[in-house]
Order: structure tokens, then C-alpha cells, then sequence
């Protein structure tokens, strides 16, 4: 839907700005918003055609809508993938990406440090249809050659994973994915379009949380599932057709204008966190800090190998276990206590008590979960301010 033959040779600047843009008559500068459910037929005999395929025309907004539609083409162009459909969340992305494709008797691999709806979806949901899982330690290489030599439909990874920033060898788990005869799905909310391109290095299909990164603004929920042509439109396009979880057009229509200027965020996002997590791990309260761009992350050479930057997020370890955590978020002033995360303003959370609450103690700690922990999603303000802000916390 570009609007000349060159947006094929645009640079990824470009299209995050202009991919997929669809003027209508009115020849608006900004993407136009349809907030229309159906469409209209001249004739009885063009609905029937546009029914049977003879026509290609939108016939219904569970189906495809023009601003859904602008939104799916500009994060394919991005993501420099073949096609893109975009979900009502980002679980309802996952949710989508998995299911259609595995059936009763499947076997899904996932590593163990997932997000927690991820994790219900493959250990609770799938279980229910007969559809068989094993978690592996996502970080070791040798846990995957093992897990993977049995035949296997799906492997789903998250890589930054959430809330620890465990990485994973993307290349290493496609090639055995593949040599067990399944696709990799990777869940790319933490690294962002901008910074891993999971397609590139091997996976088949990559899924995002748009509320995060993408909005960055605190807006809107919504989601994206990425592949090839044939897996949108053969595998995933009639269940996500027949179950519904569409995107509004007026998210998709928030989503388009997020992108414009993720790339710039996203830069800043990286600067901010690395700035705050040199200061975090100075500091004598803190036992550690996890975050990719840091010389003391454990894979650090992993996250340059297959990242451009390390990231909005990380996490630390307060000396003091959990009540040192909860004093430490009740004194800050600028910093809000949120559970969301890649939003413009800083956001920090205790795990423990929240984003994993459910899980028991004992998964919590083999996911490196501990009741000090508190992850940290680190905004676009001005890097000083929140420096000190989490200075004056520190030193009460
Ligand atoms: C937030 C998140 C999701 C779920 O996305 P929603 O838009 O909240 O449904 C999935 N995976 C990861 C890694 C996330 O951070």
C-alpha cells in the first residue's frame, strides 16, 4: 500500500515513518483513522465475489480494517518481515502464535524465564489439549540440544527475558528447533524491533506486546505476530479470523504514530539505562544489577553479538531482601511504582509481589526471582533526575 515503487528501497528510518502509509482522496498527511466495523457493497453480486475471494476488498474489521492494516504493513517494513497481523494485546498475540499451530500429542519448548501469562498459556492452557511441555534453563545451550532431540512442533523464547535479563542464543536454538522439526517463536517485547531482529538470525515467527515499546506512552494495549506469508495467512490468519482478538483501529491508529519515533526513543530508553545501571551497581545497597550492557552481565558478549543496544529494562538485587525493596519504592518521588514497562516515564516494580506473584517460591528463585528484586524500566526523562532519585532513596 506505499505509495510509489521506491518504499522497497527505503532505509529503516524511512519506513518507520512512511511504511504502509495509505492516503485516501483526501490526501491527509497523517494516517487516517477508519473506526468502522463493516464496509459496504454496491451490489448483491459484490459482496458475494468479495465473499468468495473473486474480489480483494475489506469485508469486515474482525477480518482487516485500512488502519489496522497501515500498522501491520509499517512494522513488517521495520521488522523486514514478510507479513504481520496485529492483536488486541500482547497476549493475545502469544496466545494466537501458539495455538494455531499445534494440535493434541504436540510438544512445545519454552525457557523457563517467561513472562507470567506466557508461561500459564504453555503450562496451564496447552496442557489442557493434550499438548505436551518442557521448560529448559534458557541460558544453557547444553539444556537445549537435550530438550530439543525429541521431536518437537514449537519452541517459544523470550530473549531479554522478563524481569532477570536472561539472554538467549537465537541462532543456536533456531538451527535445533529446526533439526527437531518445529518453528522458533521468539517473544521480542524487551529488545524491541530496533535492537534484535529474531527473524534475521534464524526464528520463524516473532510476537510483540505493543503496549509496550511501541506505544511507549502509556496508551493503548495491542500486539503483533510477524512471519512469512504463508504462516499469516495459512496458519495463523483463519484463527485469528474465527477467534477475533482484532486490533481497534483507533490502538492501531496510536500504535502507527508510536512507531514513528520508536527508533529515537528506543535510542534514549538504551542511554538512559545503561547511565542508571553503572550508577545502581556503585552503589553499596545494591548486590547486583542485571542488565545486558553492563561488562558484569554474564552474557554480555552474547548481547552484543545479537543486539545493537541493551535496553530499557533491568533489574537489581537490594541487600536487604524484600524489606529494603519496598522502602526503597515508597521513598521515591519521581519514579512510579507500575507494573508496566517501555513507557516514557520511568516505571519500577517488585516482581515478587507482583508481575510473578502466582508462581510458587520455589519457581520464582529457579528463575532467579528473589525477594530483593526489583525491576526497573527506565524512561525518557533526563538521566540525572532519576539518578537521583534513586540516590535519595537509597542513601534514607
Ligand atoms: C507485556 C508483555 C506481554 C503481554 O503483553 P500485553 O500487551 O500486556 O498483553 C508478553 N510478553 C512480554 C515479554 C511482555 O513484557
Amino acid at each position: 500500500m506505499s505509495e510509489d515503487g521506491t518504499a522497497n528501497t527505503w532505509r529503516p528510518r524511512t519506513r518507520m515513518v512512511r511504511g504502509g502509509l495509505a492516503r485516501t482522496g483526501f490526501r491527509e498527511t497523517s494516517e487516517a483513522l477508519f473506526m468502522t466495523s463493516g464496509y459496504v457493497y454496491d451490489s448483491a453480486l459484490e459482496a458475494e465475489q468479495s465473499f468468495d475471494g473473486t474480489l480483494d476488498r475489506m469485508v469486515y474489521s474482525r477480518f482487516k480494517n485500512p488502519t489496522v492494516a497501515m500498522f501491520e504493513e509499517r512494522l513488517a517494513a521495520i521488522e523486514g518481515a514478510e507479513a504481520c497481523r496485529a492483536t488486541a494485546s500482547g497476549m493475545a498475540a502469544v496466545h494466537a502464535a501458539l495455538m494455531c499451530q499445534v494440535k493434541a500429542g504436540d510438544r512445545i519448548v519454552a525457557s523457563r524465564a517467561l513472562f507470567g501469562s506466557c508461561h500459564w498459556i504453555i503450562n496451564d492452557l496447552a496442557t489442557k489439549f493434550g499438548i505436551e511441555r518442557e521448560f529448559v534453563d534458557g541460558k544453557d545451550p547444553e539444556a537445549w540440544a537435550r530438550a530439543l532431540s525429541k521431536p518437537t512442533a514449537c519452541v517459544f523464547i523470550e530473549t531479554p527475558s522478563n524481569p532477570t535479563l536472561e539472554l538467549i542464543d537465537i541462532p543456536h536454538v533456531a538451527e535445533l528447533t529446526h533439526r527437531a522439526g518445529g518453528r522458533l517463536v521468539v517473544d521480542n517485547v524487551f529488545a524491541t524491533p530496533i535492537l534484535q531482529s529474531p527473524l534475521a538470525l534464524g526464528a520463524d515467527v516473532v510476537v510483540y506486546s505493543a503496549t509496550k515499546h511501541i506505544d511507549g506512552q502509556g496508551r493503548c494495549l495491542g500486539g503483533a505476530i510477524l512471519g512469512t506469508q504463508q504462516f499469516c495467512l495459512d496458519v495463523l490468519g483463519p484463527y485469528l479470523r474465527h477467534t477475533g482478538p482484532a486490533l481497534s483501529p483507533f490502538n492501531a491508529w496510536l500504535l502507527l504514530k508510536g512507531l514513528e519515533t520508536l527508533d529515537l526513543r528506543v535510542e534514549r530508553h538504551c542511554a538512559n539505562a545503561q547511565a542508571v545501571a553503572q550508577f545502581l551497581e556503585a552503589r553499596p545497597e545494591v548486590a547486583r544489577v542485571l542488565y545486558p550492557g553492563l561488562d558484569s552481565h554474564p552474557q554480555a558478549a552474547l548481547a552484543r553479538r545479537q543486539m545493537s543496544g541493551a535496553g530499557s529494562i533491568l533489574a537489581f538485587e537490594m541487600k536487604g531482601g524484600k524489606a529494603a525493596a519496598y522502602s526503597l519504592l515508597d521513598r521515591l518521588r519521581l519514579i512510579d511504582i507500575s507494573n508496566n514497562l517501555g513507557d516514557a516515564k520511568s516505571l519500577i516494580t517488585h516482581p515478587w509481589t507482583t508481575t510473578h506473584q502466582r508462581l510458587p517460591a520455589e519457581e520464582k528463585l529457579a528463575m532467579g526471582i528473589g525477594e530483593g528484586l526489583v525491576r526497573l524500566s527506565v524512561g525518557l526523562e533526563d538521566a540525572q533526575d532519576l539518578m537521583d532519585d534513586l540516590g535519595q532513596a537509597l542513601a534514607e
